[in-house]
């Protein structure tokens, strides 16, 4: 049970969580479906009620229609007999003229087979045979009808008299006896005057009545036998129907419909009936019920193909409106989605003015929303642009600006050769990545000989410019390896790739060219001269920053002392000289 419960409720889920435009039909047909539904069985109920109401009032009318012309056949017929009763009561007494009227009669009134007229007796003065009636050729008896039923009620009752289906006297054939009496003078029952009346004019009426495909009609007498019946045998044979109920209501003179089964058509009836007046016949207008059912059944066929296209209608609307609902809102909803995933290129349609007003305002609401953003997003690109160009070029003027910086940091403002603090940090980085290489080193320190007198005499300008010259002289010695820098003052260091035998001879050159150095201030022309301290060694990695620089000062504090413009190379007794000084 729980199973079945959570099994609905999922179902309902699944069902609410369809798209818009599926429910919104859903709803259309459920809407038109119920009262459609309720409308059907109710119609359904009325139209069989109607239905079967209408048929059977239809059944019963037929009856009654029959009924009338029959009453009123039957009743001209007495007319007649009673017109002829008095006619013949002259000329009862002559059976030639009797005969004659009797023969006019049957020959102009065709309802009749023939006419008799039969004293109190029972005797028959004269009888006509109509002609197209075949009679047997023997003698006929005067006494034919003195044991007839007919007779007997009308002579003693003095009353007109008409009988069931019977066989005739004549022929044996079936046939109904009308008896009427005929009083002389003093009013005392002379005899009476009996007609056979024609079955087969009650057959042509009683056919007229035919409907369905095996619906028709029948006419009993008023023992329940067949007068007229589509079946010419039940009719030969004037066929005792009275056990049969519907009969026996006929009997009784009432009138109505019934459903019976019928031995004929062998199958289930709804027949109207009813009774002539006078006569007790009945007579009944049966069709199989099936053929009934079918024509209440066409009748509600009808009733549900109206339903089905009323159906059809609703779903075709309920179809266009949820669209028409629905189509807006799908577009923003994918404009919306189209937002969570940033998407704000594309353009959102603009609402048409068929569209439901809600949904109008949403989409242009949204369409400003994006129009919004697409505007915010372009601003923030256009930023991010101007800040993109604007950071590279900080970075561009921060890097040549960094460049200059490591450039200033590691060379001298003056000379433009590197500072003392790059050449040692240059010179620590070599000594210490130095590997398996074991190439000579040589280390030549320089100072200006009597700087400060230049200074002292031209100017600090002077002595700048001295420095200028001297520093560009040593870049001319250069080679590929070899490093110069201004260690500090009028001081110089130089780092070479040489031994010392080289060095020294390098050295030489370089103090040479410096004292041949022609520089010209102010139109006086300086001469300068150089000491210079050697200190050469094979790499290795003993070798120290510091201690290597102070040897070469050492050097070139010897150079200094032996009279300046010299080349000095270090040795351990220039470092015990120094140490005692
Ligand atoms: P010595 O032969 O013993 O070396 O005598 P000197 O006169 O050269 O004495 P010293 O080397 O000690 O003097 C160096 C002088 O160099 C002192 C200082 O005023 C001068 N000097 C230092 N730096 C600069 C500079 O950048 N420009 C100028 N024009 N002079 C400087
Ligand atoms: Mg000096």
């Amino acid at each position: 049970m729980d199973d079945f419960l959570w099994g609905l409720i999922m179902l309902f889920q699944r069902i609410l969580s369809q798209p818009v435009n599926r429910l919104l039909v859903l709803v259309m047909v459920i809407t038109a479906l119920l009262p459609i539904s309720l409308l059907a069985v109710h119609l359904n109920k009325t139209a069989w009620d109607n239905g079967w109401r209408e048929i059977r009032e239809k059944h019963q009318l037929l009856a009654e229609n029959l009924a009338s012309p029959i009453q009123i056949y039957v009743d001209d017929h007495f007319a007649a007999l009673g017109l002829l009763s008095e006619t013949i009561k002259p000329v009862i007494s002559r059976s030639e003229q009797l005969s004659s009227v009797l023969s006019i009669t049957v020959d102009k009134l065709r309802g009749f087979a023939s006419m008799a007229y039969v004293d109190v007796q029972g005797k028959m003065l004269a009888y006509k045979i109509a002609n197209d009636i075949a009679v047997d050729s023997k003698p006929v008896s005067p006494y034919l009808f003195a044991t007839e039923r007919c007779f007997l009620f009308v002579r003693q009752t003095d009353k007109q008299y008409i009988s069931g289906i019977k066989p005739s006297p004549f022929n044996l054939k079936p046939t109904i006896i009308m008896g009427m009496p005929v009083f002389n003078a003093q009013g005392h029952l002379q005899g009476v005057l009996l007609g056979e009346l024609r079955v087969s004019l009650i057959e042509k009426l009683r056919k007229q009545i035919k409907f369905g495909k095996r619906g028709h009609s029948a006419i009993v007498d008023q023992n329940g036998r067949v007068i007229a019946h589509p079946n010419p045998e039940w009719m030969v044979e004037m066929k005792d129907l009275s056990s049969w109920p519907i009969v026996q209501a006929m009997m009784a003179g009432k009138r109505g419909v019934t459903e019976f089964y019928s031995s004929f058509v062998k199958q289930d009836m709804v027949a109207g009936y009813a009774s002539v007046p006078g006569t007790g016949w009945g007579i009944m207008v049966p069709q199989p019920k099936g053929e009934v059912a079918a024509q209440v059944n066409q009748f509600m066929h009808s009733n549900y193909l109206w339903g089905g296209l009323g159906l059809i209608a609703a779903i075709i609307i309920g179809v266009f409106i949820s669209r028409w609902i629905t189509r807006p809102i799908n577009r923003l909803a994918k404009a919306s989605q189209r937002l969570l995933d940033n998407d704000l290129d594309g353009d959102i349609a603009y609402p048409q003015d068929y569209e439901p007003r809600e949904a109008r305002q949403l989409g242009f609401a949204l369409k400003s929303l994006v129009r919004g953003l697409q505007h915010t997003k372009h601003e923030v690109a256009e930023l991010n642009r101007n800040l993109q160009y604007r950071v590279n070029d900080a970075t561009k003027k921060l890097r040549v600006a960094n460049r200059k910086l490591q450039e200033t940091v590691k060379s001298d403002f003056l000379t433009s050769l590197v500072n003392r603090r790059y050449f040692e940090m240059d010179l620590s980085e070599t000594l210490s990545h130095r590997g398996d290489d074991s190439s000579h080193l040589s280390i030549l320190l320089f100072d200006i000989d009597n700087f400060k007198v230049i200074n002292d005499t031209h100017g600090h300008a002077a002595g700048d410019e001295v420095l200028t010259h001297v520093a560009r002289k040593l870049e001319q010695f250069m080679r590929t390896g070899d490093v110069a820098a201004r260690y500090a003052g009028d001081e110089f260091v130089l780092r070479l790739c040489c031994d010392h035998r080289v060095a020294m001879s390098r050295a030489n050159q370089i103090r040479q060219a410096i004292e041949d150095l022609e520089i010209v201030w102010r139109n006086t022309r300086l001469q300068v001269t150089v000491s210079i301290g050697i200190y050469s060694e094979i790499l290795s990695e003993e070798m120290d920053v510091r201690n290597i620089l102070h040897k070469v000062d050492i050097a070139m504090y010897e150079a200094k002392k032996r009279g300046r413009n010299c080349v000095k190379t270090f040795n351990h007794d220039m470092a015990t000289v120094h140490h005692l000084r």
